[in-house]
């Protein structure tokens, strides 16, 4: 499960339509309750992609920056976050092929037209072979 903010959840809805119709991207922050991780920030990336129409990839700086800066604080980096311009909220089989961190939730955007639907997030099975639907659950 991921439990999100309204407001982080709009903070993606917005960030996804302003980069239609390329793909956006982003890194999720907080901390994991057993299974269950809560994010309480989302950090905007850039998308280096050569090729941000379908596929995304996150600044490796800002990772590194985010990294060192939660050191020591009890939060981390949960999961990520892009959008699907055009397309469905499932991960697509570029992203399979760059998937490679069971321990991160992917939070995929769907964006038709210009307009943010419903987002859908998945996490690596284990064995690195497919990824497997994680409820996303609104905090009050
Ligand atoms: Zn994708």
């Amino acid at each position: 499960m991921i439990r999100l903010s309204p407001g982080d959840a709009a903070r993606i809805r917005r960030a996804a339509e302003a980069a239609w119709p390329e793909e956006c991207c982003g890194l999720l922050v907080g901390h994991a309750e057993g299974d269950a991780v809560v994010v309480d920030e989302v950090a905007e990336s850039l998308n280096l992609s050569a090729s941000p129409g379908d596929s995304f990839e996150i600044d490796m700086r800002l990772r590194l920056r985010l990294h060192r800066e939660l050191r020591g604080t009890g939060r981390e980096i949960v999961g990520h976050y892009h959008s699907h311009p055009g397309g469905p909220p499932h991960p697509s089989e570029r992203d399979r092929l760059q998937a490679w961190e069971p321990e991160l939730v992917w939070l995929i955007v769907p964006v038709a037209d210009g307009r943010a639907g419903e987002a859908a997030a998945f996490r690596l099975a284990p064995d690195g072979t497919a990824f497997q639907p994680v409820p996303i659950v609104m905090l009050a």
